[in-house]
């Protein structure tokens, strides 16, 4: 019997199985695909600052960068690369998120980049000290240390006498970090959107001083003289919805690669010359997004029983958190983005504390909040 069974092994349940296990909990992950088998393999895995004028967005972003950045580089060093990125703006709106921000930046003219490598095009951008890229799997392989792992496909929860059981694992309490698989619980208020994305790691004979962001991202090179570019754009067709990360059926899969990396590797060399240019590795997959953007964990509402209790929310009244209906002990952690290596050990440090120690979770990013916005619309 284990205190903790987490359904999904990417960066999300990797990160809280390690705040359990720190704290002494019994903990086993299982996942289909593996450790990091879903959007966590895909990720280019770069960390990098939101710039823009102060909003309670780019400050959970920034603080979770600088959170988890700390954690990683203590947690596995060799695994963390931190030479900043350039970010490049988009359009005007960008240049001037860019520019208005209270994070600290130099502005690089193209002389400066030419000064810096020859091979940069006619480019300026802003350059930010505070980023870095990672190794997705190494550090979610590491995050799982001391905890069990199961390669399964789960498809019911079962809840009797207390307890869980999946398969042969019973357990006490339950987290799902499914990313954009379906759910194994109804959380109607919890619309996930599957957004696609490509990563392409190349070898070049080009020396990448730091991460470059436009749309696309450039890494510098790796320990192993790789690069990686990636970025995550397609939206998923909202009539297939279900599809899993992998799923045939789907547009983003079916279309051959050659269209996706020749497009991926063009936005690259507007930005940088990348000579001897060879394509080792291509990766694909799917990150969960909400429409707000923000990340969402905690204890799960039960839609349909926290209404029946509570018919009155409907009509605006406020019913303390406390007293909705929950599932019992089944909590989640997703909408991570494309955010999932800066989001990661920051909220399942959160989740942890609220689990074991009743400290609040912020109302942005709890469910109760998406559950009471759902709950008072539903009335009309
Ligand atoms: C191409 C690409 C590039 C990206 N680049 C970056 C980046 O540069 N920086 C960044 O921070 N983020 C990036 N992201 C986003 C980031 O990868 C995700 O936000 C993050 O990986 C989400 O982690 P997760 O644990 O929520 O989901 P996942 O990593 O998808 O993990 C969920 C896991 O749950 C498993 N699962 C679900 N249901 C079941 C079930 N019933 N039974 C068994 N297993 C189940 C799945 O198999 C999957 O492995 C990128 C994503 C993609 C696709």
């Amino acid at each position: 019997m284990y205190d903790y069974l987490i359904i999904g092994a990417g960066s999300a349940g990797c990160s809280s199985a390690y705040f359990l296990h720190k704290e002494g909990k019994s903990v086993a992950l299982v996942d289909r695909e593996g450790i990091a088998g879903g959007a966590s393999g895909a990720a280019g895995a770069f960390l990098s600052p939101l710039p823009g004028q102060k909003n309670i967005y780019n400050s959970l972003v920034n603080n979770a960068l600088d959170f988890s950045l700390d954690f990683y580089q203590e947690l596995l060093p060799e695994a963390v690369d931190k030479k900043g990125v350039l970010r490049v703006a988009n359009d005007n709106f960008d240049e001037d998120k860019l520019s208005q921000n209270s994070i600290k930046y130099d502005y690089f003219d193209s002389k400066k980049l030419h000064d810096i490598s020859k091979n940069f095009r006619e480019i300026e951008g802003y350059f930010y000290e505070n980023a870095a890229v990672i190794e997705p799997i190494q550090i979610c392989n590491k995050l799982t240390k001391g905890c069990d792992f199961y390669k399964m496909d789960v498809k019911e929860l079962v809840y009797k006498d207390g307890f869980y059981i999946v398969d042969n694992i019973k357990a006490k309490n339950i987290i799902l970090a499914q990313g954009v698989s379906s759910s194994l619980v109804e959380i109607p208020y919890m619309k996930i959107s599957p957004i696609f994305g490509l990563r392409v790691d190349v070898k070049s004979t080009t020396k990448v001083p730091f991460n470059i962001h436009k749309a696309i991202s450039i890494s510098t090179n790796k320990q192993d003289g790789t690069l990686s570019i990636g970025a995550t754009h397609e939206r998923h067709d909202s009539a297939k919805m279900e599809c899993l990360t992998t799923c045939d059926k789907c547009s983003f899969y079916v279309k051959g690669d050659d269209e996706q990396v020749k497009s991926l590797l063009k936005q690259a060399d507007e930005l940088i010359k990348l000579e001897n240019l060879e394509v080792v590795k291509i990766y694909k997959g799917a990150r969960a997004t909400i429409k707000s953007y923000f990340p969402v964990i905690g204890k799960i509402v039960d839609y349909e029983s926290s209404l029946k209790k509570h018919p009155s929310i409907q009509n605006g009244t406020k019913i303390p958190q406390e007293d909705l209906e929950y599932y019992p002990n089944l909590h989640l952690i997703n909408a991570l983005g494309s955010r999932g290596f800066v989001f990661g050990p920051y909220l399942a440090n959160i989740l942890t504390k609220n689990i074991l120690h009743n400290e609040p979770i912020p109302q942005e990013i709890s469910t109760g909040k998406l559950f009471y916005k759902m709950a008072r619309k539903s009335k009309f």
